[in-house]
């Protein structure tokens, strides 16, 4: 009998064994920097001519990993060897594909502390956030295990005189699992295990911000005896291995992460039917979002304070639910200012290995988008924090924040994922959650008030995904608050939540006469 679900609990790094440990498994990958890791297609290793590298954003001289270009040939082969493995896959039983992901999550808890490792010089996550992306992974295993089983229970039916009637769930085919950078654990493992369990085979393309993250998870499924062929893994250019894979008539699925330009463009090639397919491609899309955190006038002002600062610079903003609007009651709105300001100048920054509250973002491009975004901002409102680069080898930028910027400015629209805060003044609460949905996105969303009805209205009024009270607008938990958020946020799917594992799956409609 499997135990009830329970989510991972997060690791105490003032327990000095605890700090010992991450400290170790640092120095240990910091040994092995510089190793390369081959394309797995069909369970074999492929090297290729042309590398890449992985680059820590905390120290741009140094190279995480070296990983393989692929081509398009690579890609047809992935693909061959997918509907390969699928055509024993699917008939795996349900239990045996579970367990595969249970062992899974045996296997990253006791890697734990190496795979914070991985992602702390990876991608800039500081101890805790690379901790949770961890400890959410292993809940994407233990969630989703147990998920395929309920999806493979007896389905009930209305029954019907003189017949025998079934109804069940059987897998797509084989899928595209493109992910982004900022989970790079626990997103790339929660799409790729919700694909993997429920009899899908994939082809697996992490971002190049963080293929040794995302080869982890390879490590982790070979060890936990998922058969070849099952799970591809293909690095390289999401724009030229990408395209040619989400474009191929034999891709049934693709489930995406990512910004709302790269998954637009990706729900446009696969709505094209090529020659010779015979399905419409299903498209789980999860995008961008513009989140907002409306305080009123009626809140305990200090809590608030807090939860924009973390929402808004926990991981840099590089969050799709990060706020990036303070809509702030005209009441309340000087003093939540300058106690937001008070509190941001604390704030420190530094290499992700030393554990700051905020590391460096993820690269040279978004160092520079973020920038001429600060410029824009510049103009557009006043600015109170930051506002320029900070001082090491790396993509530091300190905490920005602009007051007084106009609802309808580009900084209030445009999703810039880094550590830049808009701060809005409302009239009033009605008009703070009017501001709150006027942009394209709708993922995450706060409100700070005490009062009942405000609460209601905001539960009504507020269109967004996944909406907080008095809390911050990030940090969402697999099966307490399952993730995914509305209009151009995403195709509505919700990551980690009861309906997700369906979007992987058909349902089969079997009538048999009674004679
Ligand atoms: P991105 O869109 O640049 O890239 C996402 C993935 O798509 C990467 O693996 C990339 O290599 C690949 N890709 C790029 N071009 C492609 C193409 N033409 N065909 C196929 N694949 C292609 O996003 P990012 O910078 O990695 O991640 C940040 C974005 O992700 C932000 O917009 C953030 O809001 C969003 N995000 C959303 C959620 C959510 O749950 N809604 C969660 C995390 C991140």
């Amino acid at each position: 009998m499997i135990p009830v679900f329970k989510n991972e609990p997060f690791t105490d790094f003032s327990v000095p064994e605890n700090k010992k440990k991450m400290l170790e498994a640092i120095e240990k990958l910091e040994k092995e920097l510089g190793k390369e890791i081959p394309l797995i297609i069909g369970g074999k290793e492929v090297y290729k001519e042309e590398k890449l590298k992985s680059i820590n954003p905390s120290n741009k001289d140094e190279v995480v990993c070296v990983f393989q270009k692929a081509t398009s040939e690579d890609a047809q082969k992935a693909l061959d060897s997918a509907w390969k493995a699928f055509e024993e896959w699917r008939f795996f039983p349900p239990e045996e594909r579970a367990n595969i992901l249970l062992k899974a999550a045996e296997i990253a808890r006791k890697r734990k502390f190496e795979l914070s490792a991985t992602m702390v010089m990876e991608v800039g996550k500081n101890w805790a956030e690379a901790d949770a992306d961890v400890a959410e992974t292993i809940d994407y295993f233990e969630f989703y295990g147990r998920e395929m089983l309920r999806y493979a229970e007896k389905q009930p039916l209305t029954p019907f005189p003189g017949e025998i009637n079934e109804y069940f769930y059987i897998p797509l085919g084989v899928g595209v699992v493109i992910p982004p950078w900022n989970f790079p654990l626990a997103i790339l493992s929660g799409m790729s295990s919700a694909a993997i369990v429920t009899g899908n085979c994939i082809i697996l393309k992490p971002s190049s911000d963080s293929p040794l993250t995302g080869y982890r998870l390879v490590e982790i499924m070979k060890e936990a005896g998922l058969p070849d062929g099952v799970l591809n893994f293909l690095t390289g250019p999401g724009s030229s291995v990408g395209d040619y894979l989400v474009g191929h008539p034999k891709t049934r699925f693709i489930a995406f992460t990512g910004s709302k330009e790269v998954g637009c463009h990706i729900y446009e090639l696969a709505a094209k039917v090529q020659e010779g397919q015979i399905w419409l491609k299903r498209v789980i899309a999860e995008m961008g979002g513009k989140d907002s955190i409306v305080v009123d006038d009626e809140c305990i002002l200090d809590d608030a304070v807090q939860g924009v600062l973390a929402s808004a610079f926990g991981y840099q903003g590089q969050k799709c639910s990060a706020c990036s609007r303070a809509i702030v009651h005209e009441k309340v709105y000087d003093e939540f200012v300058s106690k937001l300001k008070e509190k941001i100048e604390k704030i420190k920054i530094g290499p992700a290995k030393e554990n700051h509250f905020m590391g460096p973002v993820i690269n040279a491009s978004a160092e520079k988008k973020i920038l001429e975004y600060i410029e824009i901002g510049k103009k557009e409102g006043k600015l109170l924090t930051g506002g320029e680069k900070a001082e090491g080898n790396g993509f530091y930028i300190k905490p920005t924040t602009f007051y007084d910027v106009d609802p309808k400015a580009r900084i209030s629209q445009e999703e810039i994922f880094g550590p830049v805060l808009a701060i809005i003044k409302a009239k009033n609460f009605d008009h703070g959650i009017e501001i709150a949905n006027n942009t394209i996105y709708g993922l995450t969303g706060s409100v700070y008030t005490l009062n009942r009805e405000k609460i209601y209205k905001a539960k009504k009024l507020f269109h967004c995904g996944n909406l907080y009270i008095n809390r911050k607008c990030t940090g969402a938990l697999v099966d307490v608050h399952p993730f995914g958020g509305f209009n151009m946020s995403g195709t509505d799917s919700k990551a980690g939540g009861r309906d997700y594992l369906l979007l992987f799956l058909q349902g089969k409609s079997i009538s048999e006469k009674i004679r």
